[in-house]
């Protein structure tokens, strides 16, 4: 049976899903995922589709991505023999100013993607690991890319642009914006099971351990938090969102501060667990009783609510807020903070509805509806890639010209 295996390598993580090629919408076959890469207490653990557990190994040590890579292909030809993988399809963060669309990799457009690498170094020198430990493994299999910042290419000019000298935009320094993957997905849910909605205004929060928000008009984005670097906009786990560039300049001359040790101060050891002292994890946070802890939660949602409200500027009102990423679907608490005086927008919560968890939280009288979506971006992968095989890949903006 043909198979589309998808992969999504994040700094300590690898999800992978199997999906069934041969029927037009592939349907998941098993998903599974391997946390804490590096250290000596990793975890893989194997899903069906309806969520029976199929395989876990660990506790124990699992050495580097390709080793992570490794272990998963492994399993997965334990757990289905036969199963031939005709095609790879890669989470990929960066896909520079060209790409638009999803791409079939060749060797070539792999070590060109590797010029990104230092705008998001948690994720993308993964991405372009799996790429090519998947080519080793599946010679003949297409590979498929799909890039977090295609969704937001056709941004507006001034959302995609700093105010820079122009010879910085033309060199590809501009606001890309992330999770484009969750985006497509969120916008493809939306024009199924509320295409009112799908074509209004719409602002998505993806909020997990990477968060950003993304002003949906007519299924589009036509803005995000995020720009050149994975590191724009809100606070995250153990990243900065927002900052002011003077203070890279005062880091540089007062501290004496490398590059690479900024970089290491921004990207690993900021956002909840710079602030809180604590943890990355918005479920510890919640569990613990420390001031620290507390503010850092309220920094959080207060990013998200000044952005909510310059989201709704760009798209000249609001019609309805989604919730999505592993904070948003799971966090009442986070949710009801954001949401929290918001009447002046139109949004009013259902209290009730945000404790049980339900899929639309807001007031029955609210303007604004608020839903919140189980993103997937698995599915969004395995659909780009389902297209390659069909040989009708997603058109490129180029291609269209
Ligand atoms: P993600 O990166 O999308 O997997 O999301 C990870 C984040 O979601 C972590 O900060 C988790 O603590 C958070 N999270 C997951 N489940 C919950 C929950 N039930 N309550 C609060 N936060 C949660």
């Amino acid at each position: 049976m043909s198979r589309i295996l998808t992969l999504n390598a994040g700094s300590s993580s690898l999800k992978f899903g199997l999906f069934d090629a041969s029927v037009p919408e592939p349907p998941l076959v098993a998903s599974g995922h391997v946390d804490s890469i590096g250290s000596p207490n990793a975890g893989i653990t194997v899903k069906a589709a309806d969520g029976a557990p199929l395989a876990a190994e660990g506790p124990g040590p699992v050495k580097d991505h390709a080793d992570a890579l490794d272990r998963v292909l492994s399993l997965v030809a334990r757990l289905f023999p036969g199963a031939a993988v005709d095609a790879v399809g890669h989470r990929v963060v960066h896909g520079g100013p060209d790409h638009d669309a999803p791409v079939a990799l060749t060797p070539a457009i792999a070590e060109d993607l590797d010029r990104f690498s230092p705008f998001a170094p948690l994720h993308q020198p993964h991405n372009l690991a799996g790429v090519r430990a998947a080519m080793a493994r599946f010679p003949g299999a297409v590979q498929v890319a799909c890039f977090d910042t295609a969704f937001h290419r056709r941004h507006p000019w001034e959302n995609d642009t700093f105010a820079l000298p122009r010879a910085y935009y033309d060199k590809g320094v501009r606001r890309y914006g992330f999770h484009g993957l969750s985006y497509e997905f969120i916008a493809g849910h939306l024009r199924e099971a509320a295409p009112l909605l799908h074509s209004g205004r719409v602002v998505v929060a993806h909020l997990g351990n990477g968060a950003s928000m993304c002003a949906l008009l007519d299924g589009r984005s036509v803005g995000s938090t995020m720009g050149f670097s994975a590191l724009d906009g809100l606070p995250m786990g153990t990243r900065c969102g927002q900052l002011d560039p003077g203070v890279l300049l005062y880091l540089m001359d007062q501290e004496g501060m490398s590059a690479a040790e900024i970089t290491d101060l921004l990207y690993r050891k900021s956002g909840l667990l710079g602030l809180s002292g604590l943890s990355n994890d918005m479920r510890r946070l919640e569990a613990a009783d420390t001031p620290e802890a507390r503010q850092a939660i309220s920094y959080f949602t207060f990013r998200i609510r000044r952005e909510l409200g310059a989201l709704a500027a760009v798209l000249g009102g609001l019609d309805a807020v989604v919730f999505t990423g592993g904070i948003g679907e799971n966090s009442r608490l986070v949710r009801a903070r954001v949401c929290d005086g918001m009447h002046w927008i139109g949004l009013d919560l259902d209290p009730d509805a945000n404790a049980a968890n339900a899929p639309e939280i807001s007031a029955k009288l609210s303007r604004v509806r608020v839903l919140v979506v189980p993103t997937d971006e698995e599915r969004v992968i395995a659909r780009a890639a389902a297209r390659h095989l069909e040989g009708r890949p997603y058109p490129t903006q180029r291609s269209l010209r």
